[in-house]
C-alpha cells in the first residue's frame, strides 16, 4: 500500500470503513430518508463492485425506534433508549436489507459493546467475524448493541465506534458521513472557511469544532476530530464529509476533493510507527481498572530505555484490579505516563511493590512473572487532545 498523505492516494484503499451519521438517514420527523439510503447504497455497492472490501457503521436505530413507538423528544433514560434502538434496529436492517438486495450485496448485521473489543478473546472474535464476512463478499453493517450497551460498557457515539472498528480491520481509509461537507472554522471576521486538509488534530482545531449531536444523535463536530484524529494516528486516513451529496463515496475514493482529510499520521499499513495490534487494543479499547505509580528509576526504564515494569520500582497501588487488566501509571509527580495490562492482581502488588526479582522468586517461585507490565503490553500516551500516541510508543 502506497503511502497516503496525499489525497490521490485513496484511490489505492482496499479496505474502507464508512460511518453514516443519524441525521444523514433519518428525516427531522424521524422516518429513514430512504431515498437518501438508496442513493447511499448506490454508493457503497459501486466501491463493492470496484473490489473493495466496504464495513458500514450505520446509525439511526435510535432515531428510528423512537419515531416507530410514537415518542418524539430524545429520553434521557436508558431503558427507553434501549427499547428504541431495539425497535429501530430491526426496521434499520430490514431498509438496508431490501435496499442492498436488489443490487445482489449480501449484507450482515455486526452489533458490538466496546466490552466485546475490550477483552482480548471477544474482541479477536469480533475481528475474526467481520473479516469473514469480508472475505465473503458480505457487507458488514455494524452498531452500537445499544438494546443492551449501558454507560460503562458504550462507545459513547458512532465515530468512536466508527474508528475503533477501522483499528479492528486495520482500514485503509475511514470516512465519517455528516450533514456539514467538512469541518469548517470561522475567523475573525467571522468568515466561514472549509478545511480542506488537516494534517494535525489539536486542542486549538477541536475549539473550532462545533455541533454537539441533535434530537436522534450524540456526536458532532468534536466527536469526529476525536476519532479523526485516533484513526489517523493508526495509520488510517480519514475524510469528514457531507452524506447527502450523491456519489461523496465514489469521489472520496477516488482521491477526488471533497470534505475534510485527515492525512495518516503513520504510513497505512506499515507498523514500524504505528501501533501493532495489540498494543493498538490496549491503548484504545480499555478502561482503566486501577493505577500505581512508579519511582523515577523505573520511570526512566519505561520511557527512555523501552523497559518493562517491574516490582521493585512501583511505589503505589490505588483501586483493585487483576491480572490482565488495564492499569495507569502515575509518576512521583502525579503526571500520568503510561498504562497497560498488570500481570499481578492489586493485592499481590501490594505485597510485592519495592520488592526485587530475586526476592519475588523466594516468595512466589520461578513461575511468578517478573514484570508487572511487560512491554508488550504497554502503552505511553503524550499530551494531545485525544490520548495514547504511536509516535512514543516504545518498543
Ligand atoms: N448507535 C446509535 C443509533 O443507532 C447512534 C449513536 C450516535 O449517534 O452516535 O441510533
Amino acid at each position: 500500500m502506497p503511502p497516503m498523505q496525499e489525497r490521490n492516494q485513496l484511490a489505492h484503499a482496499k479496505r474502507v470503513v464508512v460511518k453514516i451519521g443519524s441525521r444523514v438517514l433519518v428525516q427531522r420527523s424521524g422516518r429513514l430518508d430512504l431515498r437518501r439510503m438508496a442513493e447511499l447504497v448506490k454508493d457503497v455497492t459501486t466501491l463493492h463492485r470496484q473490489g473493495r472490501e466496504v464495513v458500514v457503521v450505520s446509525s439511526g436505530a435510535i432515531a428510528c425506534g423512537l419515531q416507530i413507538l410514537g415518542i418524539r423528544k430524545r429520553p434521557e433514560d436508558l431503558p427507553t433508549l434501549q427499547m428504541a434502538a431495539a425497535v429501530g434496529q430491526l426496521r434499520l436492517m430490514a431498509a438496508y436489507d431490501k435496499l442492498f438486495s436488489p443490487k445482489k450485496c449480501r449484507i450482515g448485521q455486526v452489533l458490538l459493546t466496546h466490552d466485546d473489543l475490550e477483552h482480548r478473546r471477544r474482541h479477536l472474535n469480533a475481528r475474526n467475524s467481520i473479516l469473514k464476512l469480508l472475505e465473503n463478499r458480505v457487507i458488514p453493517i455494524v452498531n452500537e448493541n445499544d438494546a443492551v450497551a449501558v454507560d460503562e460498557i458504550k462507545f459513547g457515539d458512532n465515530d468512536a465506534l466508527a474508528s475503533r472498528t477501522a483499528m479492528l480491520v486495520q482500514a485503509d481509509l475511514l470516512v465519517l458521513l455528516t450533514t456539514v461537507n467538512g469541518f469548517r472554522t470561522t475567523d475573525a471576521n467571522g468568515r466561514v472557511r472549509k478545511v480542506n486538509t488537516l494534517p494535525c488534530i489539536t486542542k486549538d482545531v477541536l475549539s473550532h469544532a462545533t455541533g454537539k449531536g441533535s434530537p436522534f444523535s450524540t456526536g458532532g463536530m468534536a466527536s469526529k476530530l476525536t476519532s479523526a484524529a485516533e484513526a489517523a494516528r493508526m495509520g488510517t486516513p480519514v475524510v469528514i464529509a457531507g452524506g447527502r451529496q450523491n456519489g461523496v463515496l465514489q469521489k472520496i475514493a477516488a482521491g477526488g476533493h471533497t470534505g475534510t482529510y485527515i492525512p495518516p499520521l503513520a504510513p497505512t499499513g506499515c507498523s514500524k510507527t504505528a501501533l501493532n495490534h495489540r498494543r493498538r487494543w490496549v491503548a484504545f479499547f480499555h478502561h482503566a481498572q486501577g493505577s500505581i505509580s512508579i519511582d523515577e528509576g523505573a520511570c526512566q526504564a519505561l520511557l527512555c530505555k523501552g523497559k518493562s515494569l517491574l516490582p521493585v520500582g512501583v511505589r503505589e497501588i490505588i483501586g483493585t484490579f487483576s491480572p490482565g487488566d488495564l492499569i495507569e501509571i502515575f509518576n512521583l509527580e502525579g503526571q500520568r505516563i503510561a498504562q497497560g495490562l498488570s500481570s499481578y492482581s492489586s493485592a499481590e502488588l501490594r505485597l510485592l511493590k519495592g520488592l526485587k526479582t530475586a526476592k519475588i522468586r523466594e516468595l512466589l517461585g520461578t513461575e511468578a512473572p517478573d514484570e508487572v507490565i511487560h512491554r508488550d503490553n504497554l502503552v505511553i500516551p503524550t499530551d494531545s487532545p485525544t490520548g495514547p500516541s504511536a509516535a512514543t510508543t516504545i518498543s
